[in-house]
Parts: C-alpha cells; sequence; structure tokens
C-alpha cells in the first residue's frame, strides 16, 4: 500500500505531536502550495488543528500542526496478571479516564477474562466517539491470538471481545513489552532500543525503528524461558528457564519460601504481594543481605544482557518492571561492566512506563494506515 502525503503528515503527528509546515515540506518534499492544499483538506475533515506560533523577533509568523484534539479518541489497555489497566486518551494523549481493576485467580483463562475487559470497557463514559484501541498482554500473539501461560490463556481472541463493544474502532494487540519499546521510541527515540522488564516474570523485547513511515521492527524475545540450568520445571514446560533462577520469584524462594515451586507460585502470585513488596525494598534498610540475596539474579542477567548486546548491538538499554530499582540498575550494570571490555549504561524507567499509551499509539498507527486517502 502506498503512504500518501495525508498519511505521511498524520504519522508524523502521531509521533512528534507537533510538527512545523516548514519540517512537513521539508521530509515530504512538496511545495508550499500542495501542503497548504492537504493541510486545508486535513482540518476541514477535523484531522488536524493548525496553529500560528507567537513570535518575539519580527517575521513571518511560524505555523505548526497538531492531530485535533477531540477526534482522535483512543483507548490503551493493559492485562497483566496483577490488574487490567484501561486509559482513554485524546489527540493530545491527555488521560481522560483511568480506570484499574485488580485481578484474581478467578479472572484469568480464556473464559473468564473476557468478562473482566467487557466490565472495564463498559465502565468508560463514552464509548461512541472511540477510534482505536491497542490492548498489551503479558503472553505471545500470534496472528491476534494470545497465548499466555500466567494468564492461562490459549488462542484467545480478544478482538471479537472488543469488537461487539466498539464495532467501528480499529484494534490492536500486542506484548506488554513491546508496548513499553513503543513509548520510549514515541517519547525519548532511539534507533535500536532493547527494553528489559523484571519482576516475577522476564520479558524483553528489541525494538528496531525504521523511521516514522515504515513499520518498526518489535522482537519480543522470551527472556524468562531462555535456558539458564537447574533442576526446577517451569510452568512452560520446559527445565532450567531463568525464571526459575533469576526472578523475582527465584528471588523470594530464596528470602522466604524454601519449598516454592514456579507453578504454584505463578498461580496464587496475589497471596505473595506483601513479601514480593517487603523483599523489593530490603536494599533501603539491609544493604548487604539485599545484595547478597540478589547476587545469583544479578550473575545471570549479567550473561543473558551482555550476551544479548552481543547479538543486537542496542544503542539504547531500558530496564522497567516492578522488580526493579535504582539499587538494582546500579548493580547489574557494576556486574556487567565487570565481565565487558566497555562500561554500558542502563537506563532505569521501573514503573513509569505507560503501556497503555505505546498500546494505544500502535492502534492508532493501524487506523491511520487504514484511512481512505
Ligand atoms: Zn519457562
Amino acid at each position: 500500500m502506498k503512504l500518501t502525503n495525508y498519511k505521511k503528515i498524520l504519522l508524523n503527528l502521531l509521533f512528534k505531536e507537533k510538527v512545523y509546515r516548514n519540517e512537513l515540506i521539508n521530509t515530504l518534499k512538496i511545495t508550499p502550495s500542495s501542503l497548504t492544499y492537504i493541510l486545508n483538506n486535513l482540518k476541514k475533515n477535523k484531522y488536524i488543528s493548525i496553529f500560528q506560533e507567537n513570535q518575539r523577533i519580527a517575521g513571518r509568523p511560524k505555523h505548526f500542526v497538531k492531530l485535533y484534539k477531540d477526534n482522535w479518541k483512543s483507548i490503551g489497555v493493559r492485562v497483566g496478571r496483577e490488574s487490567l489497566g484501561l486509559t482513554v486518551f485524546n489527540g493530545y494523549f491527555e488521560e481522560l479516564e483511568k480506570i484499574s481493576i485488580k485481578l484474581t485467580k478467578s479472572d484469568i483463562g480464556n473464559e473468564n477474562l473476557p468478562k473482566v475487559i467487557k466490565k472495564i470497557i463498559n465502565k468508560i463514559s463514552s464509548k461512541e466517539d472511540i477510534v482505536a484501541v491497542g490492548i498489551a498482554f503479558s503472553g505471545k500473539i500470534i496472528k491476534n491470538k494470545v497465548y499466555s501461560n500466567i494468564l492461562n490463556l490459549k488462542d484467545f481472541e480478544p478482538k471479537n471481545i472488543i469488537k461487539t463493544l466498539i464495532p467501528n474502532a480499529t484494534i490492536t494487540i500486542i506484548n506488554d513489552v513491546e508496548a513499553i519499546a513503543t513509548e520510549e521510541f514515541v517519547k525519548h527515540g532511539g534507533k535500536k532500543i532493547l527494553v528489559i522488564n523484571y519482576g516475577t516474570g522476564i520479558g524483553a523485547c528489541f525494538y528496531e525503528s525504521h523511521g516514522i513511515y515504515e513499520k518498526s521492527e518489535r522482537k519480543v524475545i522470551e527472556l524468562g524461558h531462555f535456558h539458564a540450568g537447574g533442576s526446577e520445571r517451569c510452568y512452560c514446560g520446559l527445565v532450567g528457564c531463568l525464571e526459575t533462577v533469576a526472578s523475582d520469584y527465584a528471588n523470594l524462594k530464596k528470602y522466604k519460601y524454601k519449598n516454592l515451586n514456579i507453578k504454584e507460585f505463578i498461580s496464587n502470585q496475589e497471596n505473595y504481594e506483601n513479601d514480593l513488596n517487603e523483599m523489593r525494598n530490603l536494599y533501603k534498610s539491609y544493604r548487604k543481605k539485599a545484595e547478597e540475596l540478589y547476587k545469583d539474579t544479578f550473575d545471570y542477567l549479567a550473561i543473558f544482557i551482555s550476551n544479548m548486546i552481543k547479538l543486537l548491538t542496542p544503542e539504547k538499554i531500558i530496564l522497567s518492571g516492578e522488580g526493579v530499582s535504582k539499587w538494582f540498575v546500579q548493580n547489574l550494570e557494576k556486574k556487567i561492566s565487570s565481565i565487558s571490555l566497555n562500561p554500558i549504561s542502563i537506563t532505569f524507567s521501573g514503573l513509569r512506563n505507560n503501556i497503555e499509551y505505546g498500546a494505544s499509539i500502535d492502534a492508532l498507527r493501524e487506523h491511520i494506515l487504514k484511512l481512505k486517502f
């Protein structure tokens, strides 16, 4: 499908929030009068707004373009093991509504999860003008079907559920770490970004951007199920997965529950919430003890991350998730640098990421590509 200048302009605005007229003339290589023609059409149909910048120095006023605030309402949904989150955005990506529902064992699975998804969408004040819905799952996405051990999903098709509630919206399904990488790219740029999400599970995504017009390459890496050794059978069926020896599950086992096994832990995770919190904050009062407890985790992660750096040569490494802290990142950096030739730098993002925002961007991109011009 050929990308028209109309779509190119909208994609620019989706990724950059605000673009100057002159930038568009230069990047699209079109004449000022053609641009004026296109912009007027887009404006007339309420796709964009055109603003004039007040300049202190005399000269021609600079014009910039933004998406029309009220015509690009979208929803980002995040489905994790602990909770289901939803945010409604306008065309400026301001958060209009934010809803979250805690999930328990009885809410997950192919049969139960649709009820909770419907419930959260029905809580939105108005569904009528929503143009795009992006849903991010902790799990594997193959051809719009979700497979997730921790959410107990197999061949799960969320599109059908959303379609019954918001029939006209463009719907996309992505992995949650993919959504984090998308957000990182939109907000902070970068060409090759490696995002590692660490908590009770370990996931990763390698995001390689080919600019605004081409679909970026996003490789979801199931880091938590890479072989690390040991004899414990993982909930995924394999033996010796990284998650069995280096995740917050493994740390918690060492910290408090010697006989814990990963299958039991994953299906009853909500029962361990307080213990996990306590453990994740241990470094604040008992630094030495925390360093000892997390030593294996840092050793294992150092091996896997330095290998990934060799393989993918990322220019930016982001560490996100509820299991990480500044202390965690510093220790991991130290460990990796001690086994590498060059010091490496990891950006701590913790829970700052807005998975809903990343999911929403993904759905709006698809929506723009589907528009008829
Ligand atoms: Zn596994």
